[in-house]
């Protein structure tokens, strides 16, 4: 089953949208594999968005993801990825569809309450950088209320 990463970014947790964000990805039916509260270093901040490190927001970001606790959580499910992406709505609040997350709390991309990863390549990665302990093994007993 995919597995994706999701982080209530310092605002976020911040402004108390943790149990609001949570509940839309339980209430979809994907499963919580892993979740913890934690503030970051900046090398490790920087790790995590090592891709983007020559864009001209990247030191903001940084001091963005370090200013407060960021809520760090894998979720599992089918196309979790692609469907997490959804949920969350496009980088730009500006541009992020009422009903989704962004679209419904955020007004600056710089202060867009949630990351989630682009591709199962990046899960994978971002997963074994923030659970180097890797997920919680448990089965939810509601599976086939979820899944045909
Ligand atoms: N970001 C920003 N300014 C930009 C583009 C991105 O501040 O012009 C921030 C924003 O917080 C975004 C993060 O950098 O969520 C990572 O950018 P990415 O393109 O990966 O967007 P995401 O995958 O988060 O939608
Ligand atoms: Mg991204």
């Amino acid at each position: 089953m995919e597995q994706t990463f999701i982080m209530i970014k310092p605002d976020g947790v911040q402004r108390g949208l943790v149990g609001e964000i949570i509940g839309r990805f339980e209430k979809k039916g994907f499963t919580l594999k892993g979740l913890k509260l934690l503030t970051v270093e900046r090398s490790f901040a920087e790790k995590h968005y090592e891709d983007l490190s020559s864009k001209p927001f990247f030191g903001g970001l940084v001091e963005y993801i370090i200013s407060g606790p960021v809520c760090a959580m894998i979720w599992e499910g089918k196309k979790v990825v692609t469907t997490g992406r959804k949920i969350i709505g496009a980088t730009n609040p500006a541009e992020s569809a009422p009903g989704t997350i962004r679209g419904d709390y955020a007004i600056d991309i710089g202060r867009n309450v949630i990351h989630g990863s682009d591709s199962v390549e990046s899960a994978t990665k971002e997963i074994g950088l923030w659970f180097p302990e890797g997920p919680v093994n448990w089965q939810s007993s509601v599976h086939h209320w979820v899944y045909e």
